[in-house]
């Protein structure tokens, strides 16, 4: 028998992993299946060069409890270590890892972003462990050996009789750790850590329905026999090339990642590239609700099939964060912090290689089937409209495929729609206006109006619009947006050719000082405009820019001049050119044009959606006192 004192300078490592690691005890599980799926690879790998005389067979990884030895096994028949190997790998190296990991983090340790996702390897079995042994028999046919450390430095290395090839790792699971010898648990961290492993991995048995027999008697009852429960799926689609991989394998796929999720994605976006970085994947667009809400089925993050986390934040664009599906890449260095993640050159590569890879697929996607992608549009505006605010890059690429849907449901791309209104909506000074409504019910009335006119006008119904909106401008000369309810249509798009007064500048002013002693000041602003004599004679706008900038404070970013706490202000437009305004002007009784007032600015706010509550039951009585 050989005992020794593996030459660390921390006494007793043990207490120190414990309590360093405290947050992440369940790591353990993973690294340990980890090394065995690693030394069965290996293996494999040894195998296929004709290293190894060993049959490499069909191999399996198993896990097994054992609750009242209160025992946790992790077998595997990979390649094995001799007594020597032992020595090296374990006592010196592992230990050495450790060892350097506590130097290293002994400061930062509170910095839960760093212990997450180190993987402190074999000796974080000391976690939960308070004695763990190694028996072990290598491929070569060297005598198997038996190690034993109960987290001390010192262990004892003998003899084995083990006969198979492969390694048992038997933890002493500790007082504190019971939780786990319980089955779920273990199950739980397999299905959480292991499911897409490329080794099986075996964990108890399950019953497994025989086929029915074809001379079956009629009151065949079915039969099961015993079989390997295994967890995982050692070959995930991510894996595979995209031209064996049909749509419906996509979305099987899906649904074996989230197992709870019902709504089928939209599409797929397979990632494969290995220059200058490594990385496989698949994204999935899902269909996503208005309100946002986070989701909870999040893209995974994984290396080499080892799951590691579920927040990609800084390796994922942000935009792109909204997205479902995994990401697979040894080159993400995961011992680091988050701000360090940003600022490492192989993490920005990546980050912008999924945004091109993202953008090319829309692009494809728009340019083969653009009825599809229109019908689409809905679902997908959110993150596209988002990518264009926050990552450049995406930006530049996004004027090829991102739509703009009219309130009858054409899909334009700036350019096409540019195109379109080029003629009808350029004004006097040569501003092309693109208009817009941001909901089709409560700005009917103007839609209506700016339809009369022969214009087109945009659904922008995203709670960023306001803030794209802003950009497009800053972007493209002579171009602005405007809101149809934001001011009466001629004036939104302002021609050389103005409308002829039927009044006189100072029967305007007349008039329009009778209106301001009857409708509260503090709330409109009233300007008299000449329109056509048909067109509404009151009308209730809020500027365009007012209601920008409140909008983008609420919304978070541009909110520049702190408007959010600006009180309502409207403009109460009144066309002069219509019989109400004459009349009203020749109405001599102050009360019968103080009603006449009220009754026009209630149907105004009726069709601004603004009369409510109260004033509504007033304005509804009193309309049917008029048709008594
Ligand atoms: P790493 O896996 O990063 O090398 P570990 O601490 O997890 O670090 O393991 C240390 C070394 O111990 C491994 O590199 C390997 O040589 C050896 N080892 C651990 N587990 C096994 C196993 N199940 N079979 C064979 N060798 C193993
Ligand atoms: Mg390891």
């Amino acid at each position: 028998m050989t005992t020794g004192k593996i030459n660390v300078s921390v006494e007793n490592i043990f207490p120190l992993i414990k309590k360093f690691l405290y947050s992440d005890h369940e790591i353990f599980l993973r690294e340990l299946v980890s090394n065995a799926t690693d030394a069965t690879l290996k293996l494999k790998h040894l195998a296929s060069i004709g290293e190894s005389k060993s049959e490499y067979g069909n191999p399996i990884i198993e896990v097994k409890i054992d609750k009242e030895g209160k025992k946790l096994h992790i077998i595997d028949q990979g390649l094995g270590m001799s007594a020597e190997e032992v020595e090296k790998y374990i006592n010196q190296i592992a230990f050495s890892g450790a060892e350097e990991f506590l130097e290293k983090y002994k400061d930062s340790a509170k910095d839960s972003g760093v212990i997450g996702h180190f993987g402190l390897g074999f000796y974080s079995a000391f976690m939960v462990a308070s004695k763990v042994e190694i028996i072990t028999k290598s491929h070569t046919g060297a005598p198997a050996a038996h190690w034993t450390c109960d987290g001390s430095p010192e262990f004892t290395l003998v003899p084995s009789d083990k006969t198979t090839r492969g390694t048992e790792i038997i933890l002493h699971i500790a007082e504190d750790s019971l939780e786990f010898l319980e089955e779920s648990k273990i199950k739980g961290l397999l299905t959480k850590y292991n499911k897409f492993m490329p080794i099986p991995i075996k964990f108890g048995t399950k019953q497994e329905a025989l086929p029915k027999p074809e001379d079956a008697p009629e009151d065949y009852k079915t039969e099961y026999k015993e079989v390997d429960n295994i967890i995982n799926n050692p070959n995930p689609a991510w894996t595979k090339q995209p031209s064996e991989l049909t749509d419906e394998d996509y979305k099987s796929f899906y649904r074996e990642l989230y197992p709870m999720q019902f709504d089928e994605p939209l599409f797929n976006i397979h990632l494969n590239v290995d220059y200058p970085f490594n990385l496989t994947g698949i994204l999935y667009f899902p269909k996503l609700s208005a309100d946002l809400q986070m989701q909870k089925d999040k893209i995974q993050l994984y290396q080499n099939q080892v799951f590691v986390t579920d927040n990609v934040e800084g390796i994922v664009p942000e935009f792109l964060t909204m997205l479902k599906g995994v990401i697979d890449s040894p080159d993400i260095p995961l011992n680091v912090s988050r701000s360090y993640l940003q600022a490492d050159g192989n993490v920005k590569k990546i980050s912008n290689y999924i945004t091109r890879k993202v953008a090319d697929k829309l692009k494809s996607l728009f340019t083969e089937n653009r009825e599809d992608f229109e019908k689409k549009w809905n679902d997908i505006k959110i993150v596209l409209e988002y990518g264009m605010l926050s990552e450049p890059k995406f930006y530049e690429k996004a004027g090829s495929f991102v739509l703009y849907p009219t309130v009858d449901e054409t899909y334009f791309t700036l350019e096409e729609l540019k195109e379109k209104v080029k003629d009808t909506q350029t004004d006097k000074n040569g501003k092309t206006v693109i208009l817009y409504a941001s909901n089709k019910e409560a700005q009917h009335s103007y839609i209506a109006a700016a339809k009369d006119k022969g214009y087109e006008v945009l659904l922008l119904d995203s709670p960023i619009v306001s803030h794209l909106i802003q950009k497009l401008e800053g972007d493209n000369e002579n171009l602005t947006f405007a809101r149809v309810d934001g001011d009466a249509i001629d004036k939104l798009i302002e021609k050389e050719e103005t409308q002829i007064s039927k009044l006189s500048d100072e029967e305007k002013e007349t008039l329009k000082a009778s209106i301001e002693t009857i409708v509260p000041k503090e709330k409109y602003s009233v300007q008299l405009e000449a329109m056509d004599s048909n067109a509404a004679p009151f009308m209730i706008t809020q500027p365009e820019f007012m209601r920008r900038m409140k909008e983008m404070s609420q919304s978070g970013g541009g909110g520049m001049f702190g408007m959010g706490n600006f009180p309502e202000m409207y403009n109460l437009i009144v066309n002069s050119n219509s019989e109400f305004a004459t009349s009203l002007l020749n109405t001599k009784d102050e009360t019968v044009k103080a009603n006449l007032v009220k009754q026009a600015l209630d149907l105004a706010k009726l069709s601004q959606g603004l009369l409510k509550g109260e004033e509504l039951t007033a304005f509804v009585k009193r309309s049917f006192e008029t048709i008594k």
